[in-house]
């Protein structure tokens, strides 16, 4: 591609934390695979959670480097070595610790812009919590594209309810109200919306939303790891009636084809994978629900017990990731006396984490519960799996809305609240009531069914000529032209 003109040379700066590094990481590879020089900046201890993956893309020809920014963690008040959302969030969420994460991550414009000087890429695609990052890239004169690691739908849902204020008008916290000026007659309740809306909080926290959205509108666009076919109608909208320019290029996790790119995806999985595919590989197609929350998202044990019961009431075959560390291993109070037990060879659970794209396009999965991170959320969309919703924090209502009232692939387990980490209250029989829905009967059925059709378009969409495919190619061909 472009042997007439120089290589184009991107920098890919994704925020350290695993929703955000995995999704960039696997675009950072697909530009490479079209000839792009890519360079993914990132910290020193982050960088060995996918130095390997690099390492095989190089094997195979892609132009493709990792460079890193001392983190000033210390200096910012973190404890040393606390690089990753991740580490604050894995046991008790400590607020305090967040927002010096905040701190750290705009002390690194500086070392970003010495290496912008050394480096002189033509592009910085940079995280949209790095709402500095237009500055920087405008010093040496070079576009600035957003990501988000959201869809078009989340996107446009967020922006209605900045501009137009339904939940001020709803006359209580639980009253459903419709999201107004978008497509669809999608319905929100108060409690279901993200803290730093409500912008009558005058916090560190609301400030900084506000910046992301004013570098938003500053940026030169927003790369969206999202296909045009799986929401037209909010694609549509986001470029056509609230003006923004954005290009459609994923879903990026089905560039991941061999076993080891499926597996080694953020942290160093808990279960070796054959071991995991052999699980599988022994029950039946679509008899398996996964059950996990992402990488954030936190329950406390009297949650994990409610899972636990609802599971096994569900009569369902499941493999269950559970957020605990080494140092809780003793402690399994979360557990129902026996479970493990009881449910040996039917069920799974993975402390810690799980290669989820490979359990997820086992033909033997059937059901995904999921917290509607959005990049779990076009992982089941692109496997073909429904989900059962249970949405947590950041956007992941909206998420919901998105699988049940506008894909219709999953039914919500049925949480009200919006929480910042640690998930609301749901009781057992919600979750057997939801597992069963999505594995057996009529309505099961259909949700699978068009939950397969809709995988189909998604890899439709990367294939050559396909949608993201040729706004990928739009996109390099538009960044070439920006360079002097
Ligand atoms: N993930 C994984 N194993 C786990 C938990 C998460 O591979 O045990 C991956 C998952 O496949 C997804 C990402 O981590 O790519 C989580 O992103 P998402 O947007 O779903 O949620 P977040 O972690 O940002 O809340």
């Amino acid at each position: 591609m472009g042997s007439e003109s120089p290589q184009l040379h991107i920098f890919f700066f994704p925020f350290m934390a695993h929703g955000h590094m995995i999704p960039t990481i696997d675009m950072a590879k697909l530009f490479a695979s079209q000839g792009v020089k890519a360079t993914i900046i990132t910290t020193p201890l982050n960088a060995p959670l996918f130095s390997k993956s690099i390492q095989r893309a190089r094997d195979l020809g892609f132009d493709i480097h990792i460079r890193t920014l001392k983190f000033p963690a210390v200096e910012a008040g973190l404890p040393e070595g606390c690089e990753n959302v991740d580490t604050i969030t894995s046991n008790e969420p400590n607020k305090g610790l967040l927002t010096k994460f905040a701190v750290a991550t705009s002390m690194l414009q500086e070392p970003l812009e010495h290496l912008l000087q050394e480096c002189r890429p033509d592009c910085l695609v940079a995280d949209m919590f790095f709402p500095w990052a237009n500055d920087a890239a405008a010093k040496f004169g070079m576009p600035r594209l957003v990501f988000h690691g959201t869809g078009f739908f989340p996107l446009c849902v967020s922006e209605c309810i900045k501009l137009y204020e339904p939940h001020k008008k709803a006359s209580s916290d639980s009253e459903p109200f419709v999201v107004p000026g978008l497509p669809g007659d999608i319905k929100l309740t108060r409690k279901q919306l993200p803290d730093f809306v409500f912008e009558d909080i005058q916090d560190d926290r609301t400030r900084f939303f506000k910046q992301v959205k004013e570098s938003d509108l500053k940026s030169y666009g927003i790369v969206v790891n999202s296909f045009y076919e799986l929401e037209p109608a909010y694609a549509d909208h986001f470029r056509q009636v609230l003006g923004r320019k954005a290009w459609h290029i994923g879903p990026v996790s089905l560039y991941n084809r061999g076993i080891e790119d499926k597996a080694e995806r953020g942290k160093q999985a808990s279960i070796d994978e054959h071991e995991c595919l052999k699980w599988l590989d022994s029950k039946k197609p679509n008899s398996v629900v996964y059950v996990c929350f992402g990488s954030v998202a936190n329950f406390n044990s009297a949650q994990l017990m409610e899972i636990a019961v609802g599971l096994e009431a569900s009569g369902q075959q499941f493999i269950w990731v559970v957020r605990r560390d080494k140092a809780d291993k003793g402690n399994e109070d979360w557990l129902p006396e026996g479970f493990e037990k009881r449910m040996e060879g039917k069920g799974l659970i993975i402390r810690g984490w799980a290669p989820q794209v490979l359990i997820l396009d086992h033909e033997a999965t059937g059901g995904f519960v999921t917290h509607c991170g959005w990049n779990s959320t076009l992982e089941a969309v692109s496997a073909g799996v429904p989900m059962v919703t249970w949405p947590v924090a950041a956007e992941q209502f909206y998420n919901e809305k998105f699988v049940t009232q506008v894909v219709k692939n999953g039914v919500a387990v049925g949480v009200q609240q919006w929480t910042r980490l640690v998930g609301d209250f749901v009781k057992s029989e919600n979750v057997e009531k939801a597992v069963k829905e999505i594995m057996v009967g009529d309505k099961a059925e259909e949700i699978r069914s068009r939950a397969k059709a809709v995988a189909g378009m998604a890899k439709r969409a990367i294939e050559n000529g396909g949608s993201s495919n040729s706004s990928l190619k739009a996109l390099i061909e538009e960044l070439k032209l920006c360079r002097h």
